[in-house]
């Protein structure tokens, strides 16, 4: 028999391979491995991403080279993966999708947005100083510097909310 919460179903143990249970963990019903004596939460999932400009002031933007939404630009940014910081994982993602290396950030905004398959959670950094050569990799098919008024259709609406928190509080340069 299966256990449906919400938008999730979760049936058995990822590490022992039981049959979850729905218990009760002090708050709510939450799928429980009576073995493991361990509860299950589904989150939404942290990703960071990057505000970075060149000397005339403008964004690099990325576009993305798979789905969901191949050929629509995007910031530079990414899941974070497990052992790095949300900064980090900001710079890494930079430096994977468009060989830029990034130092020196500082917290711009955060933005949430629930799906279908969870949510995720982004932050994003302005990235202080940078040096190489702009090169897109991974899966960007291209990156290039943007000013406001040449700006693409962007791929996600959880970046364009830190857009919008880009271009309100202070444009160009940090
Ligand atoms: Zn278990």
């Amino acid at each position: 028999m299966s256990v449906k919460y919400g938008r999730f179903e979760w049936n058995h143990c990822p590490i022992c391979g039981d049959v979850l249970i729905s218990a009760d963990d002090g708050q709510s019903m939450r799928p429980h491995c009576p073995p493991c004596e361990r509860f299950y939460y589904s989150n939404p999932a942290p990703a960071a991403c990057c505000f970075l400009t060149n000397d005339a002031g403008e964004l690099l933007l990325v576009q993305r080279s798979i789905e969901p939404r191949k050929g629509l630009w995007t910031l530079p940014g990414g899941f974070v993966e497990m052992g790095e910081t949300t900064d980090q994982a900001a710079l890494r993602e930079l430096e994977e999708e468009t060989a830029l290396r990034g130092e020196g950030t500082s917290l711009l905004g955060v933005s949430t947005i629930s799906s279908k398959h969870g949510g995720v959670i982004v932050i994003g950094y302005k990235v202080e100083r940078w040096e190489g050569e702009l090169d897109a990799k991974t899966d960007a098919m291209d990156a290039a510097f943007f000013s406001f008024e040449n700006r693409p259709e962007i791929a996600f609406e959880v970046h364009q909310n830190l857009l919008r928190i880009y271009d309100t509080s202070a444009r160009g340069r940090a």
